[in-house]
């Protein structure tokens, strides 16, 4: 069977092998950290610095196609193993997702809502922003947040400077806080013959800027729900995009605002598995190995819970739960703010 190499070996991996593996695929993962949560399911596993071209092109000729479950990979690296191999989803959407301004750029180029924004390096720029775009406002790091890390709020003009203080340096883009009722994404995916499925949208709540539940249905109206599905399908073709596609968006009574996509398999697409025939990891390995994809159709209510930190100690107890499907990611040790796994509550469809 053919191989597929996956860029990085979280969770996110470990479930795209597992998908692939029933597929009758192999996969070979590449991840610069030790012991990462692919190994203990993937075929082949390279430990390995992005620095280190010799291993990218060692584990490039292994493999038949590249996909990633990691958006920051160097582009040097990426050059590398673009030159022998095809990576699905294409440069052009990890570009744009690693970069905040890019990636609002290309959103509104495409007619699409977001927070209105502004690049900020300086102070100066901060206090020129904040007098265009007002506050609240949230001040973001262009390159490399995730949950929630490398964000300032800022309540009023006088936050600017310890706000500002706060990035490092770091290149910022100030964001005009939306006033959401709540949020939902859309968990989309292309195939390599440019058809598209997208799933039920999903709604999400954040607990300390982390992904806390998933729940299904969202509180959508029919037309929102429709917005929903039809501007993350934009975003796809728009890109020519193969593979799966998370899109967060703000519900407001105005209608749905962009928050940020994400060029991979997403937290809030974990209740697929217990959700849907065809599950969003599934759906990926489909869309990059060229095979034709699953509706996206959703059988069952579900509610998706993140185990994080020290969640996992009501492991016990979730297991004696009816209809949970638990999920664990294999990482022996519980910090705080980790993800150690997800359960699933399923309610089915009446
Ligand atoms: P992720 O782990 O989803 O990649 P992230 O670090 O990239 O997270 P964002 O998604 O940009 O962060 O923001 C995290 C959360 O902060 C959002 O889900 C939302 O709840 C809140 N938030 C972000 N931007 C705004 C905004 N402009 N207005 C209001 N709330 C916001
Ligand atoms: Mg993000
Ligand atoms: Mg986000």
């Amino acid at each position: 069977g053919a191989t597929i190499g996956i860029l990085g070996g979280g969770q996110l991996g470990r479930m795209l092998s597992v998908a692939a593996a029933r597929l009758g695929y192999k996969t070979h993962i590449f991840e610069p950290a030790a012991n990462p949560p692919a190994a203990d399911v993937a075929h082949a596993v390279t430990v390995a610095s992005y620095d280190d071209m010799a291993a990218l092109r060692a584990f490039a000729d292994s493999v038949d196609v590249i996909t990633y479950e990691f958006e920051n990979v160097p582009t040097a690296a990426l050059d590398a193993l673009e030159a022998l191999r095809p990576i699905r989803p294409n440069r052009r959407a990890l570009a744009i997702s690693q970069d905040r301004i890019l990636e609002k750029d290309f959103l509104t180029g495409l007619g699409l809502r977001c927070a209105p924004y502004a690049a900020v390096q300086t102070l100066a720029d901060l206090e020129a922003a904040i007098a265009t775009i007002g506050a609240p406002a949230i001040l973001k790091t262009t390159r490399l947040g995730y949950d929630g890390k490398g964000q300032a709020r800022i309540k009023t003009a006088e936050d600017a400077a310890a706000a500002h203080a706060s990035m490092n340096g770091a290149a910022s883009v100030l964001e005009g806080f939306i006033d959401f009722s709540h949020e939902v994404s859309v968990i989309a995916a292309r195939g390599l013959d440019g058809s598209v499925a997208c799933y039920d949208p999903g709604e999400n709540v954040h607990k300390d800027g982390i992904l806390h539940t998933t729940t299904l249905p969202a509180k959508l109206s029919p037309s929102m729900r429709s917005d929903a599905i039809l501007l993350a399908a934009r975003i796809l073709n728009a890109l020519d995009y193969v593979g799966v596609m998370g899109v967060e968006l703000f519900v407001t009574p105005q209608g749905l605002i962009v928050n940020e996509i994400a060029p991979r398999v997403h937290n809030s697409g974990h209740w697929t598995q217990n959700g849907c025939a065809v599950d969003q990891f599934e759906q990926h390995i489909r869309a990059v190995a060229g095979l034709p994809l699953g509706d996206g159709g959703r059988h069952s209510d579900v509610v998706m819970e993140n185990l994080i930190g020290d969640d996992i100690d009501r492991l016990p107890a979730l297991l004696r739960e009816n209809d949970c499907a638990v999920h664990l990611y294999g990482k022996a040790e519980a910090r705080p703010g980790r993800k150690m796994g997800h359960v699933n509550r399923v309610i089915p469809k009446g």
